[in-house]
């Protein structure tokens, strides 16, 4: 009896990669995904079975939002037990807070999900498309004893392989457009494709997959610089309804020591807000305490987001809040790694 190809569901979401140059106008225009097969016959020489499949209406991923967060999450939910695995095209201006939200939505995978994208249309000459879309199908498509290497987010980039929630998007125009600062590539393709297998995701596979699809956006980012006024954070803190603000701080999580600034965040904490507290540098942690420009912080009951990147530090954000939880219980998840977020 022959050995049953491995199944593969290409989700194109929209961005660059699927877009080709029309010869009459010479403007990039996404084309139809299901003659993905005749576009890149490369493919056809994978050693596993492609499905495509498509967002009724493919984005640019700067108008990324939950609504497409969720239409991404169902439609892996109701492929989950035909495929074995699955990869999703997705612009890369966005692709690090997708990865990172699905990595929470999608609870107990057991099987990968590989954003991936490129800096060049998949039309041009000199695309970067084409060895990103073939690595991520073939990361993928690896089984060990009939079962997926892979079992999390993951995005692929300019041959890496990273954990989804702990990349950056850092550079606009170089094919290495990605960072992991946080955490060590999962995989490198060069001439061989070499998995670290000592830093992949284990789940607990006796849990059942689950997707959560209640997201809170009610939340919102102020980014430190020195010389803020405090009616910056002020109307911050005062918006309707707002559950959570992430504060970006310097360094190890420092802030500034005035007493207007503590005074409104003990307020906001007061009110129930979570405020959160992310290092605006791109690599290492905050650590609350260390200095004494954040031992206040610590104090009056801020969260760490230890080394979080921002784009985590908002897709748990938003997850979180849509779990209806305690106060307590949020603060305790918050800071523990839920998907290998954080270290
Ligand atoms: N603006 C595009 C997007 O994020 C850029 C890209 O695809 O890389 O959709």
């Amino acid at each position: 009896m022959t050995k049953s190809k491995v199944k593969i569901l290409l989700l194109y979401t929209g961005g660059t990669i699927g877009m080709v140059k029309d010869f009459k106008t010479g403007s990039l225009k996404t084309f139809n995904f299901k003659n993905l097969l005749d576009r890149i016959p490369e493919l056809q020489l994978l050693d596993c079975k492609i499905d495509t499949v498509s967002l009724k209406t493919p984005i640019d991923s700067s108008n990324m939002k939950p609504k497409y967060w969720l239409q991404i999450a169902e439609i892996i939910e109701s492929n989950y037990s035909k495929f074995d695995g699955f990869v999703v095209l997705h612009g890369s201006d966005t692709m690090s807070y997708s990865a990172s939200m699905l990595s929470f939505m999608l609870e107990n995978l057991a099987k990968p999900v590989i954003f991936t994208g490129s800096q060049l249309p998949i039309g041009d000459l000199r695309t970067d498309a084409k060895e990103n879309l073939i690595t991520s199908i073939q990361v993928a498509s690896m089984q060990k004893k009939g079962k997926p290497v892979i079992k999390e987010v993951c995005l692929y980039f300019e041959y890496k392989l990273y954990r989804g929630n702990r990349t950056t998007k850092l550079n606009a125009e170089h094919f290495q457009a990605f960072v992991s600062s946080n955490y060590p590539d999962l995989a490198e393709s060069g001439v061989h494709l070499k998995i670290n297998d000592e830093y992949l995701f284990k789940p607990n596979l006796r849990k059942f997959f689950k997707v959560n699809k209640n997201l809170d956006e009610n939340i919102a980012i102020i980014k430190l610089f020195p010389g803020i006024k405090k009616e910056v954070l002020e109307s911050v803190v005062n918006i309707l309804n707002l559950k959570a603000i992430i504060i970006e701080t310097f360094g190890t999580g420092n802030c500034t020591t005035e007493k207007w600034f503590i005074d409104l965040l003990r307020q906001a904490i007061l009110k129930g807000i979570y405020i959160i507290n992310i290092t605006q540098c791109t690599g290492g942690s905050v650590m609350m305490g260390h200095y004494e420009t954040s031992s206040e912080l610590k104090k009056i009951g801020v969260i760490s987001g230890k080394d979080m990147t921002t784009e985590s530090a908002v897709a748990k954000l938003m997850y979180l809040l849509g779990q209806n939880i305690s106060h307590n219980t949020f603060k305790i998840k918050y800071e523990m790694s839920l998907r290998g977020e954080l270290s």
